[in-house]
């Protein structure tokens, strides 16, 4: 991580992911098991359990920067691993969430693309139909094209549906996606 640069730190920012996540950060003892256990943790540029000290600093310009937040599937492995059950995986989402309102550089755009192709489709069917997902992501990464091959394998195979499932109560769904994201 290198050295510190006082004026670069948040105080508050440590009590804001704690808020968001309800995870208590003074409990990490930095033992490393959550990073152990992540899947992810070879393609990350920062560790997890170093994400929570860069909060713990209130380093909050870089580690909204790092492409750990965004490689996180949100698995949970971390979070069970842990012997002083941090919730990590809470804080990685609550880290993603401050960098979209904060419009903070992100570090995997791509990861961010596919992210919005699956909320939407959510939020308009109740459910995720995999091959809008599918399409919206590859054109917003202007690959519409790539890949072809497999999807019409997959779609003769029957593992992508043409039209969408909806689930009934689409009104509910509607509601949970209208609730402002500062009362989140
Ligand atoms: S497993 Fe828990 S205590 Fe250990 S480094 Fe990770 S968060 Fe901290
Ligand atoms: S929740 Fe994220 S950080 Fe934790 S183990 Fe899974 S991928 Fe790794």
């Amino acid at each position: 991580m290198g050295c510190i640069e006082t004026e670069k730190t948040d105080l508050g920012f440590l009590e804001r992911i704690e808020q968001m996540s309800r995870a208590n950060l003074s409990r990490c003892w930095h033992c490393m098991a959550c990073s152990g256990g992540c899947p992810l943790s070879r393609e990350m540029d920062v560790m997890p359990n170093a994400v929570l000290r860069m909060v713990q600093f209130g380093l909050r310009e870089e580690v909204l920067k790092t492409s750990t937040i965004w490689l996180c599937v949100g698995c949970n492995t971390c979070s069970m691993e842990c012997p002083n059950a941090v919730d990590i995986a809470g804080v990685m989402d609550a880290l993603r969430q401050v960098a979209l309102r904060e419009n903070a550089e992100i570090a995997e755009p791509g990861i961010l693309a596919f992210h919005n192709a699956v909320v939407d489709s959510i939020g308009r069917y109740g459910r995720t139909h995999k091959l809008e997902i599918m399409m919206r992501y590859k054109l917003s990464e202007k690959e519409l094209f790539s890949d072809i091959d497999l999807g019409l394998k997959m779609l003769s195979r029957r593992k992508l549906d043409l039209l969408p499932s909806k689930v009934k109560d689409r009104k509910s769904i509607k509601s949970l996606f209208s609730i402002p994201k500062e009362a989140i």
